[in-house]
């Protein structure tokens, strides 16, 4: 295998499983050379994959970070640059392959500056598409970019969608997150560091907590009609805790297929890696009869109203979908401050859609450009700002 790469957010979870598939890859001897990197801060990180990776081009988010990314980066032979324009510098520099791995819609422009060159685009920020929906997948086909997705339930249908007009419906998977049998009283008093502690995958914070309220599963779905085109009512949604089985595919005849894997990133991230081919990586390999048994179960609308919440944003347009993910980030951010407690973040979700319908609607503005999908985002994160700081006081 010869790759030229890029991998934005190169120091977070889905970045440190990134660096370590490169690397079983190159000690068996793929030539992958890396073009650039992005971190949005810690340079210890960032200079320790740098050490590893070799790229030639790193860029830190913030702008006034560059005298400390040069400082950390020295003597390893690598140009540095700082702020917005350094991320889209690092998508936009020549490269085949881009891991889009920045966590919220902070990973819109970078994304955005591979996709208008046509680079092939492992996508594992869910935001950004779920943010700008259509535009997104229009930019790709305009500009000829190949997206391949990499949440793990997205990887999965890609891998089974051998014949896409003859699908019925798709099920998405979810483990049910740490909060599967909780009471609703135990819910309303959880901590951060509760939220966080996900049953099955080791992931950064916001996609842990959005794993907690099942707000992760309704972006997923907003995600996979995006990508895959299926309206809202062909999608669904089913709780499996053993994360086994990462989502299925229903056809015309009554055949399900669906792809099973142990729950470790560095499968779907090889998949979109080694694509069409695919690559040896040494995870741990599934053993059914040691797991004797899997199971399944209804996921549960009253205590994880995220489901619903996603859904009616879908089934309203993209600009009630690029403001839902815009609030829950606010939302998720206030939580995970200390300064509103779990169960709010849903509320402030449902507060600000409610207050964004009733100021101008969503149905009237589709956004048509990537403006106005800003527009929408920013009118999103200060009515769940506003929200927040009542809830605060309250
Ligand atoms: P993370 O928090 O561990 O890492 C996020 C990365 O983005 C880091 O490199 C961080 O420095 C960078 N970053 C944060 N804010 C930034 C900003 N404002 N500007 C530029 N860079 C910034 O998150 P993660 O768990 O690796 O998830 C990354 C993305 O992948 C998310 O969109 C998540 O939903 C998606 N995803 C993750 C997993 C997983 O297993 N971790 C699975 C599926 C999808
Ligand atoms: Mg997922």
């Amino acid at each position: 295998m010869t790759r030229s790469i890029s991998i934005l957010g190169v120091t977070g979870s889905i970045g440190a499983s990134t660096i370590e598939v490169v690397d079983e890859l190159r000690r068996n001897g793929a030539d992958i050379a890396v073009e650039a990197v992005t971190a949005g801060g810690n340079l210890s990180v960032l200079a320790e994959a740098c050490r590893r990776l070799r790229p030639r081009f790193a860029a830190v988010a913030d702008p006034a970070g560059l005298a400390a990314a040069r400082a950390a980066l020295s003597g390893l032979n690598v140009e540095v640059g700082a702020g917005p324009a350094a991320l889209v510098e690092a998508a936009a520099r020549p490269s085949d392959w881009v891991m889009s791995a920045i966590v919220g819609a902070a990973g819109l422009e970078p994304t955005m500056a591979a996709v208008r060159r046509g680079a092939t685009v492992a996508l594992a920020n869910k935001e950004c598409l779920v943010c700008a929906g259509p535009l997104f997948i229009q930019a790709a086909k305009a500009h000829g970019a190949t997206l391949l997705p990499v949440d793990s339930e997205h990887n999965a249908i890609f891998q089974v969608l051998t014949h896409p007009e003859r699908v019925e419906r798709l099920t998405l998977t979810a483990s049910g997150g740490p909060f599967r049998t909780a009471s609703r009283e135990a819910m309303a008093a959880a901590t951060p560091d509760q939220a966080c502690a996900h049953p099955r995958w080791s992931m950064g914070r916001k996609i842990s907590v959005d794993s907690a309220t099942l707000m992760n599963k309704g972006l997923e779905l907003i995600e996979a009609s995006y990508l895959f085109g299926f309206t809202e009512e062909k999608i669904d949604v089913l709780v499996h805790p053993e994360s086994t089985i990462h989502s299925l595919v229903h056809y015309v005849d009554g055949s399900v297929l669906a792809q099973m894997a142990t729950p470790d990133m560095r499968i779907p991230i090889s998949y979109a890696l080694a694509w069409p081919d695919r690559a040896a990586v040494s995870t741990a390999r599934l053993d059914l009869a040691a797991m004797g048994k899997l199971t399944f179960e209804a996921p549960d609308g009253v205590r994880f109203p995220a489901l619903g919440l996603c859904r009616t944003a879908l089934r309203t347009g993209s600009a009630a979908t690029t403001a839902l993910s815009a609030a829950n980030e606010v939302a998720v951010q206030a939580f995970l401050e200390g300064r509103i407690r779990f169960l709010d973040i849903c509320r402030i979700v449902e507060e600000a859609m409610a207050a964004l319908e009733a100021e101008a609607g969503f149905s009237a503005k589709s956004p048509s450009s990537f403006d106005q999908v800003r527009a929408v985002d920013q009118a999103a994160r200060d009515a769940a700002r506003r929200i927040a700081v009542n809830l605060a006081a309250a």
